[in-house]
């Protein structure tokens, strides 16, 4: 008997993703490129309005400490990557197939087969591990060669000379070699910090399907930059303090029936769970992001990571994690660095980078929230996703008004008769006014519902005989899918009201029944 395999939530969403213009495969025509995708015109829309939102939420809207946002280079010397340790560390182990040759990761393989966990362990003694439990090639039952360290960046060579240089493997070092000219050209003391949205590249072995281990992958970081005296003093944490969130405590983790912890920031910084008081906070603000996003909050929590997932110099690291069908993954990290990184390019570069703080100077130190993008967006669409069935005979995706990559829809209910003029002007109007709006007459205005549904857009306007008639139009909500009347010139002022949750849909207009 041959049985079909179950489709995943995962497959399901990259289909209708791909399908629809979130995201395309990289070079696709040439049989693709793994680990690497292209936002599609629907995904640019979508991570537009994500990377703004969280712009506004961690950057602009900051008040004491401020945080300031630099764009830096993609492409860096190696003396910049030999300094933060990511030259002789920054590894993974792999093993290939003697048969195969297929490679995979080492330690993930191992966890598989043995529920071992063997972060930090090295080549030798996983070597070891794979020949003392038998473990053969996953792919093809083959016999396994030594297991090897990989360097995980992408290198390239610079200049005529041709010197060693790397793709960065993640944003954060530009803001610490930025830190001196931030300090002083923004005229700032301690606290601040400094935040860049941006690609990085990692040479992962197995990029997995989808958008959640990618080798050119998107990242917003903060490194915020406090005197480790005053470390527990933040001039907003209180406006945070009551938000409630939920910790998987270290002590939790080794139970067989892990319980979460729900608890106020507050509270978590004031029985010492959290580092420090600007950990709590930024715990407090991703929880608000998140939920804003469309994530539900029952479905993430913060996990201390355990000692042996910890950088000896860290003083603390709880990764924000989301539920997904496929399991549970890591967000974002949150991480107190200590003195590490501004101490480490003080040494290496020979440059002085203490700065004055009461009368005293001092190294900073750096509590960083590192977050994925694209694994943020496809949380956020496997979490708003709707299977066929679920209300209606068609996938489509809820998401949060703020975030939807198109605003709004305009259709003129048959192509003739002046319906078509009319609602191309207002398809004008709307998009003069700043929405991201699209205009489609083909097909019954159910199917156009329909696809307008399988992009997430929140409203669409038809106009019809009585628009002629009345110079009204009717507006329906993709959620409930109900209707409503309202007059023409009104529109953009109801649309405004309703993504700003000034009104409600159904007394925004008359209800159609
Ligand atoms: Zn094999």
């Amino acid at each position: 008997m041959i049985e079909m395999a179950k489709k995943t939530k995962l497959d399901k969403v990259m289909e209708v993703s791909i399908r629809r213009g979130f995201v395309f495969p990289t070079a696709e025509i040439y049989g693709g490129f793994a680990g690497v995708y292209d936002f599609g015109p629907i995904g640019s829309l979508l991570k537009e309005k994500l990377l703004k939102l969280w712009t506004d939420m961690f950057v602009k809207s900051e008040i004491d400490p401020p945080v300031f946002m630099v764009d830096g280079a993609v492409v860096l010397p190696f003396p910049v990557l030999k300094a933060s340790g990511h030259v002789d560390h920054f590894v993974d182990p792999v093993v290939e197939c003697k048969d195969c040759k297929e490679e995979v990761r080492a330690d993930h393989l191992i966890e598989e087969e043995t529920g071992q966990f063997v972060e930090g362990l090295d080549e030798m003694e996983l070597t070891k591990i794979i020949r003392d439990n038998s473990i053969n090639c996953p792919s093809c039952g083959g016999e396994l060669a030594d297991v090897k360290v990989f360097n995980l960046m992408l290198g390239t060579h610079v200049g005529s000379k041709r010197s060693i240089a790397y793709m960065r493997p993640e944003t954060a070092q530009i803001m610490f070699l930025d830190f001196k000219r931030t300090a002083t050209s923004m005229r700032q003391k301690l606290p601040f910090g400094i935040a860049q949205i941006g690609k990085s590249m990692r040479n992962e072995v197995s990029p997995r399907k989808g958008l959640i281990r990618l080798r050119e992958f998107g990242q917003m970081e903060i490194e915020m930059f406090v005197n480790p005296d005053r470390i527990n003093e933040h001039p907003g944490f209180e406006e945070k303090e009551n938000i409630k969130l939920r910790l998987l405590t270290r002590e939790e983790q080794k139970k067989e029936d892990t319980k979460i912890l729900e608890i106020i920031a507050k509270e978590a910084y004031e029985k010492e769970i959290l580092p420090n008081k600007f950990m709590a906070y930024y715990l407090a603000l991703e929880t608000l992001f998140y939920t804003k996003v469309g994530i539900p909050w029952e479905k993430f929590r913060f996990r201390h990571m355990l000692p042996e997932e910890t950088p000896h110099y860290s003083g603390g690291n709880w990764d924000l994690e989301i539920e997904l069908e496929g399991g549970v993954i890591e967000i974002v990290g949150n991480a107190y660095r200590r003195d590490y990184d501004l101490g480490n390019h003080g040494k290496h570069s020979g440059v002085d980078l203490s700065i004055e703080d009461n009368g005293k100077r001092l190294i900073a130190h750096v509590v960083e929230p590192s977050f994925g993008v694209e694994r943020s967006i496809y949380c956020v669409l496997e979490h708003c996703f709707r299977d066929k069935g679920y209300d209606r005979d068609w996938v489509w995706f809820q998401f949060p008004r703020a975030i939807a990559p198109i605003d709004v829809e305009v259709y003129p209910l048959m192509k003739k008769d002046g319906l078509d003029t009319y609602a191309w002007e207002m398809y004008k109007e709307l998009k003069i006014s700043g929405f991201n709006v699209l205009y489609d007459d083909r097909g019954s205005i159910g199917r156009r519902y329909a696809r307008a549904d399988e992009i997430g857009c929140p409203f669409c306007i038809t106009c019809d005989y009585e628009t002629l008639r009345e110079d009204t139009v009717t507006i329906r909500d993709r959620d409930t899918m109900n209707q409503i009347r309202v007059k023409a010139k009104e529109v953009i002022d109801i649309l405004g009201k309703l993504f700003k949750e000034e009104i409600k849909f159904e007394e925004a207009g008359e209800l159609i029944s």
